[in-house]
């Protein structure tokens, strides 16, 4: 989607009077310098493919008061350059941990196959850094928290590891659903092709 040039995005609800609300009182801080954020208008509109059915929607634009960068606020149902809810991704990433063929997903799921097979593929390249970062979040959450065994295959103890960072979430912050937590956490990066920023994220 259009990331403003490059610009880091950040990652609100998707509850849009929230965000507003959070916006205009100066609630929410710049992912680059941590100065406040103001309201700059919308991005272009787009549409977010949710189990609900299509969510057509403009995400707000914000601007730094510190550094003036503009920023694009993604709703934490999105991860980047993805049409569908994270919620259903995630769910597709659930079920093929769990032993299901990414055909019989996309049939359950109502999405062509090749586009679940992309999220598994990506899922799988991305699964020590995902594994790694959620690990650091589960930690930054929950100072407690015993060490994380390994539980197998790559993409076996990424979801592993994210189960951890959303239970920890959730006793420290409040419920939330776990793949919302994940948006949130990674910026929408989850399944970007390019971990850098995910590898070196501190949370
Ligand atoms: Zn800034």
């Amino acid at each position: 989607m259009d990331a403003g040039g490059g610009t880091p995005m950040l990652i609100v609800c998707a509850e849009v009077a929230l965000v507003e609300a959070e916006l205009v009182g100066g609630l929410l801080s710049c992912p680059s310098c941590r100065g406040v954020l103001g309201p700059w208008g919308h991005a272009r509109e787009r549409v977010t493919r949710r189990g609900s059915g299509d969510w057509r929607w403009r995400p707000r634009r914000a601007r730094c008061r510190g550094c003036r960068g503009t920023h694009v606020l993604l709703a934490d149902v999105c991860l980047l350059r993805r049409q569908d809810e994270v919620e259903v991704i995630g769910r597709a990433v659930e079920a093929h941990v769990a032993g299901e063929g990414h055909r019989a997903i996309a049939a359950r799921l109502g999405v062509p196959a090749g586009t679940v097979r992309g999220w598994l593929r990506r899922f799988a390249a991305n699964a020590e850094v995902i594994r790694g970062f959620f690990t650091r979040c589960a930690v930054a959450l929950d100072p407690e928290l015993g060490p994380i065994m390994p539980a197998g295959s790559g993409a076996v103890e990424a979801l592993e590891a994210i189960g951890v960072a959303g239970r920890a979430w959730v006793l420290r912050l409040g419920s939330r659903p776990v793949w919302r937590i994940v948006s949130r956490l990674s910026a929408g990066g989850l399944l970007v092709r390019n971990t850098s920023s995910l590898a070196t994220r501190a949370w």
